[in-house]
């Protein structure tokens, strides 16, 4: 087991796999994407295993793989694969905008792939092709379809909530009561350039803090004739998640829906996750510029020199983000 200096149990490493996506979100990534990386400063897929391997010996148990859009990396099935291999990894999940599910997710189910996340954040095709600049929601319903249809479990839907976009949030808890899907709202972050209103035009006013949301989300489902969200306390009735969502249900729904605060109420206490970004950087913290080098490691073939860089990060942890949230990384950099 890892444990940080906090006394906080720290088994869950999200890998972003690539920067690169086949969508240009409007809250994520500049339209013309981010500027392009040499090949050699990412790291190969024989380097994520690796230091995946070395994370599982430190006590990391679970995976997330995520960009970026992790699907255009190519051998992405491989890495599964390898990843799956490793001793003490029990899990292997991916963030993905499902846009190629279709076609890669039954050899990633094969490969040792467990769960998806996937993001869609409106369920208007108008409204889609303008959040993500030229997408066809059509696809991303295709990838829900398969990853239902393959046996993937929990399927999440992840929605960023934006004030502004006007999204019609009642449609996505709807989308909770026939099928297993567990739809997540997440509040809208600052990310990339200097924070505030440059960057990608993130503002305070556009973020609906959590409290907010869930009562207005409980006025729409009561005067939709759908009853109120009810909350979900026991670990047993809540998807098995990772991380800090509140989980809700409609009475008679097969599905949650649940919510995620990294503004307006902080889990940091929570926090069980390291970050490896596509150049080989850990993060000990979303919301913080520090970062370890464990790409140098990897290359020096030193493996206990990698083990090391491992653990400074585990220390370094903080204990929380001081109410700095926000980063000046893009979102696709390190993977959300
Ligand atoms: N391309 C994949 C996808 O969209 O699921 C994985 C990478 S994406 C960066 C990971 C998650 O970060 C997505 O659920 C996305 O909606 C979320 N995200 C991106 N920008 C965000 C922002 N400014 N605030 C909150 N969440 C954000
Ligand atoms: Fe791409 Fe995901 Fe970012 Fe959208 S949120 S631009 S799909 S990386």
């Amino acid at each position: 087991m890892s444990f940080d200096q906090h006394g906080r149990t720290i088994d869950y490493l999200r890998i972003s796999v690539t920067d690169r996506c086949n969508l240009r979100c409007l809250y994520c990534m500049p339209e013309e994407g981010v500027p392009s990386k040499s090949h050699d400063s990412m790291l190969s897929l024989e380097e994520i295993a690796s230091f995946a391997r070395i994370a599982a010996g430190e006590g990391f148990k679970r995976i997330r793989l995520t960009g970026g859009e992790p699907l255009v990396r190519l051998g992405i099935e491989e890495l599964v694969t390898k990843l799956r291999a490793i001793p003490g990894v029990e899990s292997i999940a991916m963030t993905t905008n499902g846009i190629l599910l279709p076609k890669m997710a039954k050899k990633l189910k094969e490969a040792g792939l467990s769960r998806v996340n996937i993001s869609l954040d409106t369920l208007d095709p108008d409204q889609y092709h303008h959040i993500t600049r030229w997408g066809n929601i059509k696809e991303v319903h295709r990838g829900i379809d398969t990853a239902l249809e393959l046996g993937f479990r929990p399927v999440k839907i992840n929605v960023v909530v934006v004030r502004s976009l006007d999204q019609d949030l009642l449609a996505f808890v709807r989308m909770s009561l026939d099928r297993p899907l567990h739809v997540r709202f997440i509040e809208y972050m600052p990310v990339g350039g200097s924070l505030g209103n440059e960057g990608l035009g993130w503002t305070k006013e556009d973020t609906i803090p959590n409290e907010e949301l869930i009562a207005l989300i409980n006025q729409k489902t009561q005067e939709g004739g759908l009853g109120a969200l009810e909350p979900l306390s026991q670990q047993s009735e809540t998807p098995t998640g990772w991380g800090p969502a509140r989980y809700y249900q409609l009475k008679g729904a097969k599905g949650t829906v649940g919510f995620i605060s990294a503004l307006s109420r902080h889990f940091c206490s929570e926090c069980n996750r390291m970050r490896l970004t596509v150049d080989g950087q850990l993060l000990p913290c979303l919301f913080s510029n520090t970062s370890y080098d464990v790409k140098a490691a990897l290359r020096s073939q030193d493996l206990d020199a990698v083990g090391q860089v491992l653990r400074k990060a585990l220390a370094s942890k903080p204990s929380e983000h001081h109410h700095k949230v926000g980063t000046e990384h893009y979102m696709s950099q390190i993977g959300g």
